[in-house]
């Protein structure tokens, strides 16, 4: 038969958690199996145990304060030795006991190293998540936003606040059907990855690329409990492509061009000599009217055709040292004179000395005669500003033409560079002013670009490299 006593031990020793009756001088009374089991006790205690020798160094020793306060439960963290060195993370429950003639404390000690493992590691993924390059974004399993990383509201330019509940649509360029979506929503709520590239729309409106993997988080039981979208930007490198696929485009019109530009150029000689040989003998006042009317069409063609020669054959000229702020001078100078310029005013500013460059200076000349006699026309006839501003930023030299004039339509914006776009009536623009410029300084290895706003006006800016030839003032 079973006492009392033996009843309580069995009862404390089926407890899963360590169990001990510690006395107010902090040593261990009495425990259970559990933690003979963990701490390698022995069998009975001895008396002469301390409760704080079970535990770490660099552990916390919660007991004092319970036994002071008047409440009897109190919870505490503390770290255990446990057998075979290894040390556990344990919740102390601390339960004060009045006995017969003293108190006592009844300590009860879960283990919870495992959880404080999970927590550990959760906190290694959402850091790695939080900081990495990559834009992230969580949804819940309704596809609202829960959780976005910091490069995600870079990438975005909203701000997490604005995101989270959201859904990912916000960032929709519009440029997918919906049933390309639908299709994308099909494989992933069957809890599929999905994986692609796409376009986004920025807060700012601009476009940002990303290769995009979105794939299900499936919990225990199988169900899909949120999404995972990981995004890769490959803005920079789609910007790349384009750039390389226009230099291409401007490349084989350049060789059409000079093509056209040989098979007409040389019947069209022919012609305007021919003319001018019918000219210089006829009498007849009528013919000689239809004659010269045929000499001037004729010349037309000459300059069209000129030009397209200057786009594909820069290298029939002689690069030399160019001083690139008197060419500018001369340009404003010559454009100046024009009649639609007297209510225009120049300003042109020098921001430091600028070193000679090796170029053709009468196709830089052109170049900016060009970019000039755009401005003005963009005045309108109204009185107006144009700016130029001549510096140098690192390993090249910059000019900057900026102007207060009609400015370029963001849906003309990306063609003014193409031959024979104009927007101005027959006769007063051909298109190809912007077209041989930029072949002209693209020959230089240079830049040609344009910021322009509707109804404010437009920037073009003109970069060119000092290279190796590079020439210096004495
Ligand atoms: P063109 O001057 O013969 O029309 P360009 O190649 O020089 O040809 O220019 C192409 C077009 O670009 C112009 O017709 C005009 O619509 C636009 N453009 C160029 N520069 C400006 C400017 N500074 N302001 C407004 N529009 C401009
Ligand atoms: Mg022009």
């Amino acid at each position: 038969m079973q006492n009392r006593g033996n009843i309580g031990q069995l009862l404390i020793d089926i407890i899963p958690d360590m169990c001990f009756v510690v006395s107010c001088e902090e040593m261990v009374l009495a425990y259970n199996q559990r933690a003979r089991e963990v701490l390698g006790l022995a069998e009975t205690p001895t008396g002469d145990l301390h409760f704080y020798s079970l535990l770490t160094d660099d552990s916390p020793h919660p007991l004092l304060p319970v036994m002071q306060m008047k409440d009897t439960l109190h919870e505490a963290e503390v770290r255990f030795k446990g057998k075979n060195g290894r040390v556990i993370n344990a919740l102390l429950f601390i339960r004060k006991i009045a006995g017969l003639d003293q108190e006592f404390l009844y300590v009860v000690a879960r283990d919870v190293s495992q959880e404080k493992q999970k927590e550990l590691d959760l906190l290694r993924f959402s850091n790695v998540v939080h900081y990495t390059v990559n834009p992230i974004q969580i949804t819940d399993a309704d596809g609202r936003m829960v959780y976005v990383n910091p490069a995600f509201e870079k990438a975005s330019g909203y701000t997490k606040e604005e995101l989270i509940g959201m859904d990912p649509k916000i960032l929709s360029s519009g440029k997918y059907s919906k049933e390309f979506w639908q299709r994308v929503w099909e494989i992933i709520r069957a809890g599929n990855v999905w994986n692609g590239e796409i376009e986004n729309r920025r807060k700012n409106g601009e476009t940002f690329y990303a290769q995009l993997l979105i794939s299900p988080i499936i919990d225990a039981d199988g169900k899909v409990v949120g999404y995972l979208g990981s995004h890769r930007d490959i803005t920079k490198q789609r910007q790349l492509e384009q750039q390389l696929m226009h230099s291409q485009k401007m490349e084989s019109i350049g060789t059409l061009a000079a093509g056209i530009a040989h098979e007409v150029g040389n019947p069209l000689t022919s012609i305007s000599s021919i003319v001018q040989v019918l000219l210089r003998t006829t009498q007849d006042e009528f013919f000689k009217g239809k004659l010269s009317l045929v000499q001037s069409q004729v010349h037309r063609i000459t300059k069209i055709i000129r030009d397209l020669v200057d786009f594909s054959r820069p290298s029939n000229y002689q690069l030399q040292p160019t001083d690139v702020v008197k060419t500018v001078t001369e340009a404003v100078e010559i454009v100046k004179m024009g009649k639609k310029a007297k209510d225009v005013e120049f300003v042109t500013s020098v921001r430091q000395k600028i070193p000679l460059l090796s170029l053709v200076p009468d196709q830089v000349s052109q170049v900016f005669i060009n970019i000039l006699l755009n401005a003005v026309d963009a005045m309108d006839g109204k009185k107006g500003k144009v700016e130029t501003v001549i510096d140098q930023d690192g390993d090249s030299v910059r000019v900057r033409m900026t102007d207060n004039g009609v400015g370029i339509s963001s849906e003309h914006l990306p063609k003014i560079f193409t031959p024979f776009f104009t927007t101005k009536r027959v006769g007063e623009g051909t298109g190809l002013g912007l077209w041989v410029s930029y072949g002209i300084i693209e020959s230089f290895r240079g830049d040609i670009t344009v910021e322009s706003k509707r109804g404010q006006g437009t920037t073009f800016s003109v970069t060119l490299p000092l290279n190796a030839e590079e020439y210096h003032h004495a």
